[in-house]
C-alpha cells in the first residue's frame, strides 16, 4: 500500500507502508513521549481541520440542509453551446459529496467546460444543476462569490500572479476570505511546505518548473480549505516528483471529506487513486463507471 508521508525533512514522500491504519482520519498515529518516531506524520497535522462542520454555526446548519437534499451535485439534461459548437450534451449525472471523480475523454470533448460549469466559470445552455441543494440558475449575482469560495480550483496553466511570491500567491486567498495577514502568511508557509516548496517561498512563479507551480497551485486551492477541488489536467506533463507530490496532497484533502473532481487524462493517475471514472466524447457522456472500467 502507498502512503502519504513527511520524511525527516519535513517532505512529503510516498512509501509503500503496511501502516495505513495510522493515517487514517480518525485514528492518527500519535506517538507517546519517549517512544520511537515511526515517521508517519497523521493527517491531523497535514490538514489540522475537518471539513465535517463545527456543531451550532451557520455553516453546519447549511451543510445539514445540504445533507438532507441527497447528491451534493446533480445535472438534469445539461447543454452548453458556444455559438453553434455544442461543447456539452444533454448531460444528466450525479455526485455525492466527498465522492473523488474522474472526468476522461479526448481533447474538445468537454471536460473543462464541465467544470466550469460548477463554479459558473460557464452558464449552462440548457437544463439545471441543482449544487449543494440550490438550483445554480436560480443564484443571484451577490450568491456568486459565496458559491465560488465552496472550490478551490486547479487550473491546466496554473494561473498564478505573475508579480506576487509563491508565499502571496497562497496568502492573498486567505486575505480574501478576510484572514488577518499575519495568520494568512503563515498558513501559506504551512501548505507549502507540505507542498515541498518551503525553498521556493520567495521565488516568483516564472521562476519555477511547471511541477513547481502547480504545486504552489495545488497547495493555493486547498488553502482555503473548499468543500470541492475541481482539477484540470493538474499532473498532465508534469515531472513524477511532483505528480507524485500533486496526488499525495489531493488524496490527503479528499480523506478530509472533500468532494474532488478531476478532468485527466492520466491513466498512472487514475491507477494509483481509482474512482469513478465519466468519459465524454464531444460533448456526450459516452461511459461511467468504477476505475479502470471506462
Ligand atoms: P476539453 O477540456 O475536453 O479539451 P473543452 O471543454 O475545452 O474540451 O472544449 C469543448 C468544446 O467547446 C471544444 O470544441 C472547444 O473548442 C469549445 N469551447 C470551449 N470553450 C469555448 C469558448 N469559450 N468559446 C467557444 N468555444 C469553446
Amino acid at each position: 500500500m502507498e502512503e502519504a508521508i513527511w520524511d525527516s525533512q519535513w517532505r512529503l514522500v510516498v512509501r509503500k507502508t503496511v501502516l495505513r491504519h495510522s493515517l487514517t482520519r480518525e485514528g492518527p498515529n500519535i506517538r507517546k513521549r519517549g517512544e520511537k518516531s515511526t515517521g508517519i506524520v497523521p493527517h491531523s497535522t497535514l490538514f489540522p481541520f475537518s471539513l465535517r462542520p463545527a456543531r451550532y454555526s451557520a455553516e453546519s446548519l447549511m451543510s445539514s440542509v445540504d445533507h438532507a437534499l441527497g447528491p451534493q451535485f446533480r445535472f438534469f439534461g445539461v447543454s452548453k453551446r458556444f455559438g453553434a459548437n455544442l461543447a456539452l450534451s444533454n448531460l444528466s449525472l450525479e455526485i455525492e459529496r466527498g465522492e473523488w471523480l474522474y472526468v476522461t475523454g479526448p481533447s474538445g470533448a468537454g471536460k473543462s467546460t464541465f467544470l466550469k460549469l460548477f463554479y459558473l466559470g460557464e452558464k449552462t445552455t440548457s437544463g439545471e444543476i441543482l449544487a449543494f441543494g440550490a438550483n445554480m440558475n436560480r443564484l443571484s449575482q451577490k450568491d456568486i462569490p459565496f458559491h465560488r469560495r465552496r472550490f478551490g480550483i486547479i487550473f491546466q496553466d496554473f494561473k498564478l500572479i505573475a508579480n506576487r511570491s509563491v508565499m502571496e500567491n497562497v496568502a492573498l486567498v486567505l486575505e480574501a476570505r478576510g484572514e488577518a495577514v499575519a495568520m494568512a502568511e503563515k498558513r501559506a508557509k504551512n501548505m507549502l511546505r507540505h507542498a515541498g516548496m518551503e525553498k521556493r517561498m520567495h521565488a516568483m512563479p516564472q521562476t519555477l518548473s511547471g511541477g513547481e507551480q502547480q504545486r504552489v497551485a495545488v497547495a493555493r486551492a486547498i488553502a482555503g480549505q473548499p468543500e470541492v477541488i475541481l482539477a484540470d489536467e493538474p499532473t498532465g506533463s508534469l515531472d513524477p516528483r511532483s505528480a507524485d507530490i500533486i496526488i499525495n496532497l489531493l488524496s490527503a484533502y479528499h480523506q478530509r471529506g472533500a468532494t474532488v473532481v478531476v478532468a485527466t487524462h492520466d491513466r498512472e493517475l487514475m491507477a494509483k487513486k481509482p474512482a469513478r471514472v465519466i468519459q465524454l466524447d464531444e460533448g456526450r457522456l459516452v461511459a461511467s463507471g468504477a476505475g479502470g472500467a471506462v
